[in-house]
Formats: C-alpha cells, sequence, structure tokens
C-alpha cells in the first residue's frame, strides 16, 4: 500500500521537477541561483545566452565576475546585504556597452536573497526599452528645444475658472513674467487696465468654455508696460463627460506682421507728401459713405478745396518750399475736422473733404473756420513767410443724388464760384441746385 503510495509521490515528485525545468527553460527572463559569492548553481538557458557574449567561458561560473567589468561593486552590494531574505537590488541596469545589434546592450538585473547561501538573480534585456526611453528623452529635448527656439509662441495652461496654472520660459520671453508673476492669475495680467476692466480674457475663457476653442487678437502688454499685437488661442481641454477641465493657450507675437501690414496699408491708403489719404483711399471711403447715407439719411456734405494761386508760391519760392506750404495746409485742414470727417488730396493742391451729419450751413461754417485758419497760417519756409489762402466750395448731397461724384462735382461748381468771388472766399451750392 505504502509502496504504491511511494511509487505515486514518486511519479508526482518527477512530473513536477519535469515542470520546473521547462518553466526554467521557456522562461521570458534570464534566471541564476549563486550563493552570496556569486557562485553560480543554477542557470536557466536565457541567462546563459544573456551572459555568453559578455562573460569569458571561465568567469560564467560566477555571476559577480561575469558581470564583474560592467557592474563591479555588484559583489559589494550582495555581500553586504545583512538581512535573512529579501530584495538585494532590483532592476539595477547594467550597461554593456558592447555595440553589436545581436547582443544586449542594457541588462536590468535584480538580486533576492531567497535564504542563507542562496540569492536568485533575475536578468532582462531592457535594451530595447531603454531605446525608447532615450528616444522619448530625445523628443522631450527636441520639444522643449523647439519651444524654447520658437520666438513668437507662448504656451501656457488655465485651469478650470481661467488661472494660469502652468508657464514656462516662451512665456516669459514673450511677456517678461516670471512663473511667480503669473501662476494663479487669470489672464488679463497682459491686458491693458481698460481692457483688462471690462474682463476681455475671462470673455475669451468663457467662448472657448461654450465652444471648444477660441481665437482672438489684439495688443497685449508685457511686464515691462510695451505693448506687442497678440494673436491668443485658447482651447478648452474636456473630459470624456464633457466637463471642462481646464485649458491650453497658444500666444504669438504677430507684431511685425501686424506691423508689416499697417505700414504697407499706410503706405498704399495715404498721400505721400501731405498724409491725408490718397486719392483712391479717399473715394474708398467716400462710398462707405454715400451707402451709409443711403440706408439711414442722415445729412451728407462734400468740401472741395484749392489753394489760391500756387503757381506763384512755386514761381517765387521754388517747388520745394511749395511742397512745404501745401504739407502745412493740408495739416490745418485736417486739424480743423473731426475722426469721421474724410479728407483726400484728389491732385495737386486740392482737397476733397467728406463731413458725415453735417447739413450745408453747417458745411459752410466749418470751411470759413477751415479759410481762416489757412489764411493766418503764413507758413515760414527758409525763412521765409508765404502767405497762403485757399478758396474751398460746399456742397450737400441732394436727396435723389444717385452717387457721390454727383455731390462732388456740386461742391467742384461751387469752388469755382469761390475762385471768381476772387478767392480766399467759400461757395456754397444750395440743395435744390446740387444735383
Ligand atoms: P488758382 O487755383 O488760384 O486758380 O491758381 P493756381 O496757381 O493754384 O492754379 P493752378 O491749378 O493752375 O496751379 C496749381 C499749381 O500747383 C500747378 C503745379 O505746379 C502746382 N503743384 C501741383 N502739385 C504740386 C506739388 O505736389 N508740389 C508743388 N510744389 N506744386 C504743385
Ligand atoms: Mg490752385
Ligand atoms: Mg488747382
Amino acid at each position: 500500500m505504502s509502496a504504491v503510495a511511494a511509487g505515486l509521490d514518486l511519479g508526482q515528485l518527477a512530473s513536477e521537477s519535469e515542470r520546473l525545468l521547462e518553466f526554467l527553460y521557456v522562461c521570458p527572463v534570464g534566471l541564476v541561483e549563486t550563493d552570496e559569492a556569486g557562485e553560480v548553481s543554477l542557470m536557466n538557458p536565457l541567462a546563459a545566452r544573456l551572459l555568453m557574449p559578455i562573460a569569458a567561458p571561465a568567469s560564467l561560473a560566477n555571476l559577480f565576475a561575469a558581470l564583474e567589468p560592467y557592474a563591479p561593486d555588484l559583489r559589494y552590494i550582495a555581500s553586504s546585504f545583512g538581512g535573512e531574505r529579501g530584495a538585494i537590488c532590483e532592476n539595477r541596469r547594467i550597461h554593456l556597452r558592447q555595440g553589436r545589434p545581436d547582443a544586449p546592450e542594457v541588462l536590468a538585473c535584480s538580486l533576492i536573497k531567497i535564504e542563507r547561501g542562496r540569492i536568485m538573480a533575475v536578468l532582462t534585456d531592457v535594451t530595447e526599452q531603454v531605446v525608447q526611453e532615450r528616444r522619448l528623452k530625445e523628443a522631450e529635448s527636441w520639444f522643449s528645444m523647439i519651444l524654447a527656439g520658437v520666438n513668437d509662441f507662448a504656451l501656457l495652461s488655465l485651469d478650470a475658472t481661467g488661472r494660469i496654472s502652468a508657464w514656462n520660459v516662451s512665456g516669459e520671453r514673450q511677456t517678461g513674467y516670471a512663473s511667480r508673476d503669473v501662476l494663479g492669475r487669470t489672464m488679463n495680467v497682459f491686458y491693458f487696465p481698460d481692457e483688462a476692466v471690462q474682463g476681455r480674457a475671462l470673455q475669451q475663457v468663457d467662448l472657448a468654455r461654450r465652444d471648444g476653442w477660441h481665437i482672438d487678437e489684439g495688443w497685449r502688454r508685457r511686464k515691462d508696460g510695451s505693448r506687442y499685437w497678440c494673436q491668443s488661442l485658447v482651447s478648452a481641454l474636456e473630459e470624456k463627460t464633457g466637463e471642462v477641465t481646464g485649458f491650453s493657450v497658444v500666444l504669438r507675437d504677430v507684431t511685425q506682421s501686424k506691423t508689416n501690414a499697417e505700414e504697407i496699408r499706410r503706405l498704399l491708403t495715404t498721400d505721400q507728401l501731405t498724409g491725408v489719404s490718397n486719392r483712391a483711399r479717399f473715394f474708398e471711403l467716400g462710398e462707405a459713405e454715400f451707402t451709409r447715407w443711403k440706408r439711414f439719411r442722415q445729412p451728407l456734405s462734400a468740401m472741395m478745396v484749392d489753394v489760391d494761386h500756387f503757381k506763384r508760391v512755386n514761381d517765387g519760392h521754388g517747388h520745394a518750399a511749395g511742397d512745404e506750404v501745401l504739407k502745412q495746409v493740408a495739416a490745418s485742414l485736417q486739424g480743423g475736422l473731426r475722426s469721421i470727417d474724410a479728407i483726400g488730396r484728389l491732385g495737386g493742391e486740392e482737397f476733397a473733404i467728406l463731413l458725415p451729419s453735417v447739413d450745408l450751413q453747417g458745411a459752410a461754417m466749418i470751411a470759413e473756420r477751415l479759410r481762416q485758419t489757412v489764411a493766418a497760417l503764413a507758413p515760414v519756409v527758409d525763412g521765409r513767410t508765404i502767405p497762403v489762402t485757399v478758396s474751398i466750395g460746399c456742397a450737400e448731397i441732394a436727396a435723389d443724388a444717385p452717387d457721390l461724384e454727383t455731390l462732388l462735382k456740386s461742391a467742384d461748381g461751387a469752388l469755382y464760384a469761390a475762385k471768381q468771388g476772387g478767392r480766399n472766399k467759400v461757395a456754397v451750392v444750395p440743395p435744390a441746385a446740387a444735383a
């Protein structure tokens, strides 16, 4: 009975050790059993495969000797472990520096003391993992280099309430604020006080919360008080539940392109000599004014202004002096107008002015004031006073005016009358006659 039982036990034991060997054989990590001095008593095939290329065959009998050139302290770590059992070291990275594509580059080694005289070493080839980590680190450093290197971008994060929660060097460079200046504050800190009071920064955050993202642009304030033209993109960070947990923000400094665009626009729309609108720009503004007049039927008046006897100025003082006089006349005309009025140099020494919401009587008063101002100007060029006067013709738009040109032609007719009347005069065309 007992022999049968013993036979069964032996069979069981045999098959268990068979299974254990099988396990050791296919185990995806290298397993080595040693004593405290590193003398190997058991090693599975994978451990042999990992150690073979790096160790001289003689040194394979001792794990610490095999790893000596790469991890000389391993022996010491093991011998100085004071515990009865437990982890001596975990995933110690051992760089093998082999430079061979078929051999492992980096091993992770864990030493576990099982009992006195028995240490189990677990070896894993982590070459691939290390390569990936290195790639990730490279990508990270590339990314931060890009972040740090792109001059006109700043990246920051806001929490769900719109307060700045992350800030980096790109933001500091763009705005001059260090993270301690801005963390916990809203983006109002970048706005000039008038807009900040209106809560413009938080409005943008609210729009991004509602729509997912929002783009805005305008003048923003640096820490030193200087301004820059900033494009800001605020994107909401949404959880799967739809709850907005924060915002990411990109700020772009586009001052240069804004300035360039404004400069190009200025060059295209202003008269080089006098700085008032050029002919094309004046008619563009005029068309917009005419359209508005057709819609709202507010009064609209026009003036034609021509410098008197300007040829004499040129003849008597030279063309350059004439230019200077023209500049001063234009400036004094413009100085006598409201910002909604349009003044353009139509050519030579002739200017046209549009006065929205001003009737003929008002226009005549304004014209008279302008005439007096110019007459009192007495520009001094190269030490010589050059008297200058203008004649002005005024007209108010007729109820059935078909276009802007008709109005300007009427004002031109009045200008002719002012010249005929002796110059340095204002003449008006009554609305009934203007058509
Ligand atoms: P009035 O208008 O009073 O009849 O006389 P005027 O002498 O002003 O008349 P006219 O229109 O015949 O002459 C205008 C002169 O303005 C002719 C031209 O040489 C001069 N002129 C036109 N454009 C410029 C300019 O840009 N600079 C200067 N210096 N002169 C200019
Ligand atoms: Mg003239
Ligand atoms: Mg003229």
